[in-house]
């Protein structure tokens, strides 16, 4: 691995990877400072969640012109978040964060509040924390107008090394329980910058779907024995013996790509690794390089479904350090198109009360992305993505 740390004009740090050995002088000619007021942390007591108010990313960058980029290289004449003419990935703190500074979330916080408000000591409205953990920003390439499905399965490589050392570090900043490295892509899931980008959110708890899960696992444990994980990906690959070919959409020798069975949304991946890892610091040199061709493979038939390139969310589930219990790192991958002109919002059923209605079975949206992949070998030659 390729990288080089700094640190932006005002103390933010900065991470460069590179595809290969290069050697940079980094200096942020900029005279800015950290915007006033980080996010606070609030309890829900009834859902026993935390929910991060975050003020200060109203004034956030939204969707500026090209030429006011600030995600593309600096120049002579402009000076962005990244002081280097060019770059392959990049990581740096996000200047708006959600969660930032701090200790990593005492898991007896919220119950001990409880026991105050029941002595009379505490007002149940108040449950409060002052925010922290780290939200980074993870640059693909330099050019503004790519997307991950057109790079090179080498830089793809690159953004998976990236992805691993942050998690890694992260984890180790006792400010982290978990890590969330994930994409929004596309203007229809509210991405505000252009520029082909993701995200690292190092959450100061273990996530609400994440609990679930993993109460999930251990109950299933305690009943059959099994781990849940495991158990499904056997069972999903069992079942491309039925009829329909089941809903695998693609296996190599270390990942295997699917729709489950329950599948939420109308297009839905996900990729689960062979060997039982839990966080993505884990992965081999092996692991990586093959998921970084089968990730690129998996984008671009995305890309292949509907008329215009697929909007999507695309986030990695990692185990909490706090937890115990069984877990399999895994990408999760989901779009809310539907149709070529039509998208799936979170309505009634699904924003009020969390059931999703999903209007393509899970095993024709396997099907379709299995026929995206053989006609792009067929008709696409692989330079040609996008
Ligand atoms: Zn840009």
């Amino acid at each position: 691995m390729n990288r080089t740390q700094a640190r932006l004009a005002d103390g933010r740090e900065i991470f460069f990877y590179d595809d290969e050995p290069t050697r940079r002088t980094v200096e942020d000619p900029r005279e800015i400072t950290r915007p006033d007021g980080g996010s606070e942390l609030r309890y829900d007591p009834f859902l026993d969640e935390w929910v991060a108010v975050a003020a200060a990313r109203q004034h956030r960058t939204h969707l500026p012109s090209t030429d006011q980029c600030p995600l593309c290289p600096s120049t002579a004449e402009r000076a962005t978040e990244i002081p280097q003419q060019d770059y392959d990935v990049v990581v740096f703190e996000n200047r708006f964060p959600s969660f930032s500074g701090g200790e990593a979330l005492d898991p007896g916080l919220a119950p001990r509040a409880l026991d105050a408000v029941g002595r009379g000591e505490a007002e149940l409205t108040s449950i409060r924390h002052a925010g922290s953990g780290r939200c980074e920003v993870v640059c693909f390439t330099p050019d503004h107008t790519a997307s991950l499905a057109q790079l090179p399965v080498r830089r793809l490589r690159t953004v998976v090394d990236a992805w691993a050392d942050r998690t890694a570090a992260l984890l180790e900043t006792g400010q982290v329980d978990q890590v969330y490295c994930f994409e929004n892509r596309g203007e229809e899931i509210g991405v505000t910058l252009h520029h082909p980008h993701g995200q690292i959110y190092g959450y100061p708890f273990p996530t609400p779907r994440t609990r679930r899960m993993l109460d999930s696992a251990r109950a299933y444990r305690s009943r059959t024995g099994g781990d849940l994980f495991a158990d499904t990906l056997a069972a999903e690959t069992r079942d491309v013996q039925s009829a329909g070919g089941g809903r695998i959409v693609a296996r190599t020798e270390h990942w295997t790509v699917f729709v489950p069975a329950w599948a939420r949304w109308p297009v839905e991946v996900h990729i689960y690794p062979h060997r039982p890892v839990r966080t993505l610091p884990e992965l081999t040199e092996a692991e990586r390089d093959d998921f970084a061709a089968l990730y690129s493979d998996v984008l671009r038939r995305g890309d292949r479904l509907f008329a215009t390139p697929l909007p999507y969310i695309s986030g990695w589930q990692q185990a909490p350090l706090s937890a115990a219990e069984d877990f399999r790192l895994h990408l999760q991958l989901f779009s809310i198109r539907r149709a070529d002109n039509k998208l799936k919002y979170l309505a009634g059923s699904e924003s009020g009360m969390g059931v999703f209605i999903n209007d393509i079975p899970p095993e024709q949206m396997a099907r379709r992305l299995r026929e995206a992949g053989s006609a792009a070998t067929a008709a696409t030659p692989k330079e040609d993505a996008g």
